[in-house]
């Protein structure tokens, strides 16, 4: 189990998961739950057992089919109703049955939103804090108290912010965690707001939003002012603007202010850690994500390029893989010779003087009609692959496609691809049926190639990414396409440019196939 002293609490169950378009089942739940303990976190807060049935649900297999290493489970839920007893509250009794060890009560500390939210007096709002931590305390449960509008409360009536925390104290909460829960607080306010809650001697934790952009900044000052408990989602989910990313939070702790928060082995698991949950949430990654992102360490080199190669240290504020990050070189127009002779060692080749002014040369003719490298790595590694190999070798060799698109009677859009490939002395026609004409051709080309390339099963087009590009000087707009494929441990991306959408998916896709093909351990033959 962690350390008690400092406390990482995810909220990503609960809190992250009021965000727009996120919808977890329990099994996901249950997903989640394993990353953030794969990563080290304190406590993994799992939802409103009780006021909701799939949380409630979500308990109830926690207790045989989570086995966590470092975390422990909060169930979070509110003080008991007005004028009736603690032990009496139904809510309060689904908490107490959670089977979870810790339970995070919210509770009001804004004078305006217990006489106007509430209803009630500001001397029951103390009365239904200390009846209910009291409560939970004595039936064997570790109470958190969740300060809601702590900030904003303060600013309204600070004594009684105050006073609701040290009720919550004394009746046996064991950290008070201050919530931002309109966002709006910037850091040098909320932290002498924080400082004078120490003041009170509760133990105090902070939750941010980032409805001003500071959730993390917010949570950072908080902690510089004394808070001894952080809380924050997983990528930063949560409504509006989101909470505090946690991952940011973390790095930020543990790389630059030095706390002990999760083992060094788990933060360099972040990366992937983060990638992997946004497959359970099926929300987009984002790739400028500090940290974690896929370009966070990404650099378009053009004049940096000759130095990164010298010390990669200068260009960088922390080595990528203590978050299990990769710096990347992002290939461009902009680059030179510098930049190719470093990607391409990234990628394992050592370029000739000579391969390295012809690569330029081609990287540099293909940007000007289109094309674009830095979003297409595997595209450019095949270019690579072909300077240095002298030849274009390939596992198949394509000698004509077509595809028909045909609306039936019934109004539906059926799309019909055939495609007559050579490989391994083969010639192979295959056809295949889509919703769209790439997705016919995909399922072509996977029926063509199957069997004698049984592993592009595994293969999956993720992203399909198309851009119309102005024309310029007298000529048409030209189409650029992007594939984003993957296998069942990385991911890569492939560039087409045409002027018809589908001559330009076909590139893209062809390539994405033959790059599959050579991860997959495959010699051309
Ligand atoms: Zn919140």
């Amino acid at each position: 189990m962690a350390d008690d002293r400092f406390h990482v609490y995810d909220t990503t169950l609960r809190d992250g998961a009021q965000q727009e378009g996120l919808n977890l089942t329990v099994a996901d739940k249950l997903a989640v739950a394993r990353h953030l303990d794969g990563l080290g976190v304190g406590f993994i807060e799992g939802g409103w057992p009780g006021a909701n049935p799939k949380d409630t649900e979500f308990f109830r297999r926690a207790q045989t089919e989570l086995d966590l290493k470092h975390a422990q489970l909060a169930a979070f839920g509110a003080t008991r109703r007005a004028g009736v007893k603690a032990a009496d509250d139904p809510l309060v009794a689904a908490l107490r049955e959670s089977g979870a060890p810790v339970v995070t009560l919210v509770a009001k500390s804004h004078d305006r939103h217990v006489e106007l939210a509430l209803r009630t007096t500001l001397q029951e709002n103390l009365a239904m804090i200390r009846d209910t931590v009291s409560h939970l305390r004595a039936e064997g449960q570790r109470v958190f108290l969740d300060a809601e509008h702590f900030f904003d409360g303060y600013k309204s009536n600070p004594a009684y912010a105050l006073e609701v925390l040290r009720t919550a104290a004394e009746a046996g909460a064991d950290v008070i965690a201050l919530c931002d829960t309109n966002g709006g607080m910037l850091p040098d306010e909320l932290a002498e707001i924080v400082q004078d809650a120490v003041r009170t001697s509760a133990r105090v934790g902070i939750h941010c939003h980032d409805d001003t952009g500071c959730a993390v900044a917010n949570t950072l000052a908080a902690v510089k002012a004394g808070a001894t408990h952080v809380q924050g989602c997983a990528n930063g989910y949560g409504e509006r603007s989101g909470n505090a990313n946690l991952f940011t939070v973390v790095a930020n702790l543990q790389l630059k202010r030095g706390f002990d928060l999760v083992p060094q082995e788990s933060l360099a698991e972040m990366t992937r850690i983060a990638h992997a949950i946004t497959e359970v949430t099926n929300v987009t990654p984002n790739s400028h994500a500090p940290y974690v992102g896929t370009s966070a360490f990404a650099h378009k080199a053009g004049l940096h390029a000759s130095a990164i190669k010298v010390d990669p240290n200068l260009y960088q504020h922390i080595d990528p893989a203590q978050v299990g990050n990769d710096m990347r070189m992002l290939v461009s127009d902009m680059a030179g010779r510098a930049s190719v002779e470093l990607k391409g060692r990234e990628l394992g080749y050592e370029l000739t003087p000579e391969h390295t002014r012809t690569l330029v040369e081609r990287v540099k003719d293909l940007e000007s009609r289109g094309f674009t490298f830095e979003a297409a790595d595997a595209s450019f590694e095949l270019l690579l692959r072909d300077t240095v190999h002298g030849e274009r070798r390939r596992h198949f060799e394509v000698e004509s496609w077509r595809v028909i698109v045909e609306r039936t009677k019934g109004g539906e859009l059926v799309s019909e691809a055939t495609v007559k490939l050579h490989a391994k002395g083969e010639r192979i026609v295959a056809t295949g049926e889509g919703n769209g004409p790439v997705n016919a051709l995909d399922k072509a080309v996977r029926l063509a190639l199957e069997k004698l390339y049984p592993e592009l099963a595994k293969l999956e087009l993720v992203d399909y990414k198309v851009r119309i590009l102005e024309g310029t000087h007298g000529t048409d707009a030209i189409t650029r396409v992007l594939i984003t494929s993957s296998d069942e441990t990385a991911e890569w991306a492939t560039v087409g440019v045409a002027e018809n959408i589908i001559d330009a998916s076909w590139q893209a896709l062809e390539q994405a196939v033959t790059y599959g093909l050579l991860r997959a351990g495959r010699d051309c033959g």
